[in-house]
């Protein structure tokens, strides 16, 4: 539920709609806005009587958020929220973030390689597990603690904001530490303890698609870390299982419009592991910025034959340096642009 006050209210009319929100048994979330103050009252699942705070001084109107997903919902809030990672990488405005890298820190070289290539290219964020969930335990688990301090040189050198995935609650706070965004994968979309603790904390989050997850899901996933008070959250559409062995995966560039209309958190599009096939990936890049993706998560690797994880999806170099020029021109015809670095 939310009630919206009018442009007159005073900050005790305000503060006597939280009373009577906490009166309830429920958690008030004033949430001040450029003409007017709108209170949320967060912590049902189901509808409540707002009658009584409907008649308080200075309520304007209540509004019943009819959807399962509360706070992530468009009804709770109508403009798009912004998430700032780093200086100049915002999601969710008119400017379009592309983060690229390597499927995981590899080393010293392949990571410092693979930053100033996807720099020069254009990107503004670095990608790269240091912790990677793995279908096989004996395929390369990532580099830990030490990936991240490499992920931390690559940030020193080249001035990329840095995403990587944490896999458990632990993992979550040290990669706070050395990270701009924290990557929740498909895997862990429902790891809903992991996701109250990513709410709890005030890093960005990037949540991923599960494998198998439906548009509702995904956001029902978003709320618990809406819930616990972390409202910096970019979605991310990965692609789906399905019968069809074709492709890894199956793209659904339906999922951007279709939460762009449900939701205001910005929703970015990974046609690398969408795909999972390399020479797949620029078109589908094209694509979901054409459809209005807030952003791009590309896998490239300096060597992609050699890579320990997903090389067969991983662009070579010049690939992504060609993708780019391309997009810049997309996302022009749809009054967008493909957001820069800011000078350092
Ligand atoms: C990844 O980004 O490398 C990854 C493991 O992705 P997903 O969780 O979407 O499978
Ligand atoms: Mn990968």
């Amino acid at each position: 539920m939310l009630v919206v006050m009018h442009a007159t209210a005073t900050s005790a009319d305000i503060e006597r709609v939280c009373t009577a929100i906490s009166d309830m048994g429920y958690q008030p979330l004033p949430m001040p806005g450029a003409q007017r103050t709108t209170v949320g009252l967060v912590g049902n699942d189901r509808r409540v009587d707002g009658s009584h705070i409907e008649a308080l001084p200075g309520v304007a109107e209540i509004i019943y958020v009819s959807s399962p997903f509360k706070q992530v919902s468009r009804e709770w809030r109508s403009d798009n929220t912004l998430v700032t990672i780093a200086p100049g990488v915002t999601f969710g405005g008119t400017d379009v973030p592309v983060i690229a890298g390597p499927c995981s820190v590899e080393s010293e070289k392949q990571i410092l390689e693979a930053a100033r290539m996807v720099r020069d290219a254009g990107a503004v964020a670095l990608r790269g597990g240091a912790f990677k969930p793995r279908s096989s335990p004996y395929s390369f688990q990532g580099l830990g603690k030490e990936g991240l301090a490499l992920l931390r040189r690559a940030k020193e050198e080249t001035g990329l904001a840095i995403v990587t995935e944490a896999m458990d609650d632990e993992g979550a706070q040290l990669v706070a530490e050395y990270a701009d965004c924290i990557q929740i994968g498909a895997r862990n979309m429902q790891n809903y303890s992991l996701l109250k603790t990513v709410g709890k904390m005030r890093t960005p989050v990037m949540l991923k698609r599960g494998m198998a997850a439906t548009v509702q899901e995904l956001l029902l996933s978003a709320e618990y870390i809406l819930s616990e008070g972390n409202d910096q959250v970019i979605l991310c559409e990965r692609g789906v299982r399905t019968w069809d062995p074709s492709s890894r995966n199956m793209f659904d560039l339906n999922a951007i419009p279709a939460v762009q209309k449900l939701s205001h958190l910005p929703i970015i599009a990974d046609p690398s592991h969408g795909t999972g096939v390399r020479d797949r990936v620029p078109p589908m890049a094209r694509a979901a910025i054409a459809a209005g993706a807030d952003g791009l998560l590309i896998e490239v690797h300096p060597d992609p034959n050699r890579a320990l994880s997903d090389g067969a999806q991983s662009l070579f170099p010049q690939q992504f340096s060609d993708l780019m020029r391309e997009l810049g021109s997309i996302a022009g015809a749809i009054g967008r642009r493909i957001s820069a670095l800011p000078a350092r």
